[in-house]
C-alpha cells in the first residue's frame, strides 16, 4: 500500500534520509524504532508530504504521492496522522474536532459527520465526551479524540508518531489498547513508538533505524530474539 524506494532527504549538511526501502502492505502494521534523530518523525512525515525528498520516490496503492494544491489534502485525508502532542482545536468541543475535516475535505453535511462522529468517539470508548472541550479531558483521552480525527477521514493507512510519549504512565494503555483494536481491526499502521510490548504483540514487522538508514527490517520474534546488528543490540540492551 506505501512503498518506499530510495528515498534521501538531507536538512542541509545532514542526511537525515539514507536511501530509504520500506514497503507497508495492507492491513500490515510496521513499528519503527531507534534512537533519537535516527530520522523516525521525518520519514512519518515524508510519507503525507509534510517534508519533500530530493530522491527516491514513494507511492500509495502504486500511485506517485500528489505534488501539491487539493492532492495533498486529499493525500492526507487518505493517509491519517496521529503525533505526539494532540493538535486538537481548543476551543472546539471533542464532537466538533472529529466533524470539522469530514465537513471541510470529505464535503460531507454536519448531521452526517456528527452522525460518524459520534460512532466513532463510541470506538475509542470516548461516547459520554462528545460535547467536552479537550482541555477537559485528560491527555489519553485527548490522544483518543486525535484518532477518531483520523478514521473519520476513513483513511487508507495511519501513520502513528510517538503516540503515547507525552502520556502519563497510566495513560499510555489506554491509547495503545484502540491501537491494538485498530490493528486487529485491519487497519495499515506505520507507528513510531518506544513501547516495545505494543511492538512485539501487535507490529508485523519491526524496523529499525539508525543515522537515517533502515538497519533491520524483519519479523518482531526475530528482532527481539536476535537482532542482526551491533547497533539494534545496543538499542535494544538501554531500552529493554
Ligand atoms: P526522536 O526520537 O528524537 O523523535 P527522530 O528519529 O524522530 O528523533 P527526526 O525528528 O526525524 O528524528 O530528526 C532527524 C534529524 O534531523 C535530527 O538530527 C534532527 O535534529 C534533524 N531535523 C529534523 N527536522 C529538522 C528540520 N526541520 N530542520 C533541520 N534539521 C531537522
Ligand atoms: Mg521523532
Amino acid at each position: 500500500l506505501i512503498e518506499l524506494r530510495g528515498v534521501n532527504k538531507h536538512f542541509g549538511a545532514l542526511h537525515v534520509l539514507r536511501d530509504i526501502n520500506l514497503t507497508v502492505g495492507r492491513g500490515e502494521v510496521v513499528v519503527v524504532i531507534g534512537p533519537s534523530g535516527s530520522g523516525k518523525s521525518t520519514l512519518c512525515r515524508t510519507i503525507n508530504r509534510l517534508e519533500t525528498i530530493e530522491s527516491g520516490h514513494i507511492t500509495l496503492d502504486g500511485r506517485p504521492l500528489p505534488e501539491e494544491g487539493r492532492g495533498l489534502a486529499q493525500l492526507r485525508a487518505e493517509v491519517g496522522m496521529v503525533f505526539q502532542s494532540f493538535n486538537l482545536f481548543a476551543h472546539k468541543t471533542v464532537l466538533a474536532n472529529v466533524s470539522l475535516a469530514q465537513i471541510k475535505v470529505r464535503k460531507r453535511g454536519r448531521e452526517e459527520a456528527d452522525r460518524r462522529s459520534r460512532e466513532l468517539l463510541e470506538r475509542v470508548g470516548l461516547a459520554a465526551h462528545a460535547d467536552k472541550y479537550p482541555a477537559q479531558l485528560s491527555g489519553g483521552q485527548q490522544q483518543r479524540v486525535a484518532i477518531a480525527r483520523a478514521l473519520a477521514m476513513d483513511p487508507k493507512a495511519l501513520l502513528f508518531d510517538e503516540p503515547t510519549s507525552a502520556l502519563d504512565p497510566e495513560m499510555i494503555n489506554e491509547v495503545l489498547e484502540v491501537m491494538q483494536q485498530l490493528a486487529r481491526d485491519g487497519m495499515t499502521m506505520l507507528v513510531v513508538t518506544h513501547e516495545m510490548g505494543f511492538a512485539r504483540s501487535a507490529a508485523n514487522r519491526v524496523v529499525f533505524m539508525a543515522d537515517g538508514a533502515v538497519v533491520e527490517d524483519r519479523s518482531p520474534e526475530e528482532f527481539f530474539t536476535a537482532p542482526s546488528s551491533d547497533r539494534a543490540k545496543d538499542f535494544l540492551s538501554k531500552i529493554l
